[in-house]
């Protein structure tokens, strides 16, 4: 893989582009594709956007996701972008399968695949052209660097604003995680000077829930959530049922994880989802706690040192009794807690 710095003197040559991301796009994944459409479009390039699968709704504000291509609904106008495509940009995944059905068509396209991400251990053979850095706070802060390190700040417009903005402050948790640095504050401060309207973009991603996403959180918290005072550890485990009750969609178990963190003493917080087709955990942590490599050796995922993921075939009760476990092989580093 070359440094992306290569791209830099090609860029204003106008190209068939796509951008694409993980399944089931967060706002980094979906800020970082819609803040570098916005950019590159301003060269005259032609670029498509495509998701590898639907996304939850409250992205939907987002300028430009009208023109985003869902993979699984528009698979014949994805393919088609895919082949005709000179660039094909992957941001925040680091492995081709995090694209699940798009793996293949991804593998074998005759355009250069470039990365642009933060995760660990990224597949660097596959890529023709990228920068991948573990300790950068997101990966839409790492768009902003590819625009300015590019020189071309001048084309960073309201629209690219708020789509970096949105994918850098819901990947800090709102600025608060300790990847924050110096950097990221000063990247909000010249979007700020560039137009951004911050407010509006955490009115649209956090006050626009429906009743029965609210009802469904008081649900799970009141009868799903355990805790483990020992060993300063909450879980959640969801069943399939509730999914159906509460009529819960894409989108409405997103952030659900980061609940029990508030509570006193926990350090980390799980939360296993049945999907029906697996099931889906998430792992965040507080404290000096790594749920990446947790999230390796227990549950077949990774992640960053405070936010992870994974899944399993398994049922849910088998998962459930594997996490606690995992839970009681880590005492040693779960047990202390300093405040
Ligand atoms: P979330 O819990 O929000 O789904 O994911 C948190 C972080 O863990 C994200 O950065 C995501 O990329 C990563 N992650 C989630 N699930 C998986 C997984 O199954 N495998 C890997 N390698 N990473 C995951
Ligand atoms: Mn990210």
């Amino acid at each position: 893989m070359l440094s992306i710095t290569e791209i830099y003197p090609l860029i204003s040559v106008p190209r068939k582009v796509v951008i694409t991301t993980h399944q089931k796009p967060d706002g980094d994944a979906m800020g970082s594709s819609l803040g570098l459409y916005h950019f590159l479009e301003q060269f005259g390039h032609h670029v498509t956007v495509i998701s590898p699968t639907n996304w939850a709704d409250f992205l939907d504000w987002m300028p430009g996701t009208k023109l985003v291509l869902d993979y699984e609904r528009q698979t014949t106008d994805a393919n088609a972008a895919i082949d005709a495509a000179d660039w094909i940009f992957c941001l925040d995944f680091n492995t081709l399968g995090r694209t699940r059905k798009m793996e293949e068509k991804l593998g074998n396209a005759k355009g250069v695949r470039i990365l642009i991400d933060h995760h660990q251990e990224p597949q660097v053979d596959k890529f023709g052209y990228g920068v991948s850095e573990t300790n950068k706070s997101s990966t839409c802060e790492m768009v902003y660097d590819f625009i300015t390190g590019s020189g071309n700040e001048n084309k960073i417009n309201e629209a690219v604003a708020e789509c970096l903005y949105a994918g850098v402050m819901t990947d800090t948790g709102s600025f608060r995680f300790p990847i924050t640095t110096a950097a990221v504050h000063r990247m909000v401060a010249h979007l700020k000077d560039k137009g951004l309207q911050h407010s509006r973009v955490h009115e649209a991603l956090f006050d626009n829930y429906l009743e029965n996403r609210f009802r469904f959180i008081g649900h799970v918290l009141q009868h799903r959530m355990e805790i483990f005072y020992e060993y300063n550890t909450a879980l959640i485990a969801v069943p399939q049922q509730d999914l159906v009750k509460f009529n819960v969609i894409t989108g409405d178990t997103e952030g659900l994880v980061n609940y029990p963190l508030s509570i006193k003493g926990i350090k980390l917080a799980a939360i296993i989802i049945d999907r029906g087709e697996e099931r889906k955990c998430s792992f965040r942590s507080k404290q000096g706690f790594d749920v990446n490599t947790f999230a390796r050796k227990y549950f077949n995922g990774g992640g960053h040192f405070n936010a992870s993921g994974g899944q399993s075939r398994e049922p849910l009760e088998t998962v459930v009794a594997h996490f606690k476990q995992a839970m009681m092989e880590n005492k040693d580093q779960l047990s202390n807690y300093q405040f």
